[in-house]
């Protein structure tokens, strides 16, 4: 336990799962319970990725809008993945919060519609735009996991990136001020629920604009949150062993390293390791968060 302001803080647990881990509802449903697994032993705070397909179909709906071509076949195939998701998932949430995703996915498909619309007439999608509809599917993920956490008796909510990460740059690649992130952190009572979910990929600038962290950002999102909330550790699951001395893709014999430091991490990823990103490593080697993958 540590002191932040005047709350007394258990060190949390950040666990990031990916587009693939998410694909489906079976998968969806396996995540859950490992989630649940974790916070049976400590409190958690979880990034999720949009289930995979989402994130390239958001934008390859709004390329098509700019190009005046029609971009609903994608848009209903979208909705169709949630709505498959929504549908098997029945069984594990309570009647009200199955209602509440419907509800949350309609608003998404009518924000999309209009702006989309807007993006057809001016044959342009600006990037503001752009970030908002295509951080959507970390959302709806989130608010997914939420309500089969709270089904299974635990307490659980989302945190909203937008309004506690401060990223600035590039508003399609922009980078998170952990400092400052960090400030908005130590105002949240983060012991209020065991399980905490937030959408990875997002974040919001200066000017409460939504931007992206970049193509695969949601592993760096995992390791802003670690270090903003001094996090015990923040394990990134994924569907590769961990981190090989060399790509076993290319090399029959590479081995599968145990362990290595910050500074090895780095050097691995410059040299084209695509497990973490440098972007990633920086944050958890500024605050010394042990990283497992
Ligand atoms: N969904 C985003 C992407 O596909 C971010 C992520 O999954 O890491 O790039
Ligand atoms: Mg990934």
């Amino acid at each position: 336990m540590f002191l932040v302001g005047r709350v007394w803080r258990h060190k949390m647990k950040v666990m990031k799962f990916g587009g693939t881990s998410l694909a489906n509802w079976p998968r969806f449903s396996a995540v859950a319970e490992i989630i649940l697994t974790a916070a049976s032993v400590t409190p958690v705070a979880c990034v999720l990725s949009a289930p995979a397909t989402v994130t390239n179909n958001l934008l390859a709906m709004v390329e098509l809008a700019e190009n005046e071509q029609d971009y609903q076949p994608l848009l209903a195939q979208v909705k169709q993945t949630f709505v498959d998701m929504f549908e098997q998932a029945k069984a594990d949430i309570a009647p009200a919060a199955h209602q509440h995703l419907y509800t949350v996915l309609e608003q998404h498909l009518a924000h999309w519609q209009q702006k989309l619309q807007g993006v057809q007439l001016l044959g342009h999608c600006p990037d503001l735009i752009r970030a908002e509809i295509v951080v959507c599917g970390e959302r709806l993920s989130s608010e997914l996991m939420v309500a089969v956490i709270k089904q299974a008796q635990v307490s659980a909510g989302v945190l909203v990136p937008q309004s506690l990460l401060l990223a600035n740059g590039p508003i399609l690649e922009a980078v998170v001020d952990i400092d400052a992130s960090r400030q908005r952190f130590n105002l949240v009572d983060l012991s209020i629920n065991r399980v905490w979910v937030m959408p990875g990929f997002t974040a919001a600038n200066d000017d409460g604009v939504t931007v992206t962290l970049g193509r695969n950002g949601s592993d760096y999102s995992a390791a802003v949150l670690a270090a903003c909330i001094d996090a015990a550790c923040c394990e990134i699951w994924t569907d590769v062993d961990g981190v090989y001395n060399t790509d076993p893709r290319l090399v029959a014999d590479a081995q599968l390293l145990s362990q290595l430091s910050y500074q090895e991490a780095m050097e691995l990823s410059y040299f084209g390791a695509k497990v973490l990103h440098p972007k990633t490593i920086a944050p958890i080697a500024q605050y010394q968060i042990p990283c497992y993958i």
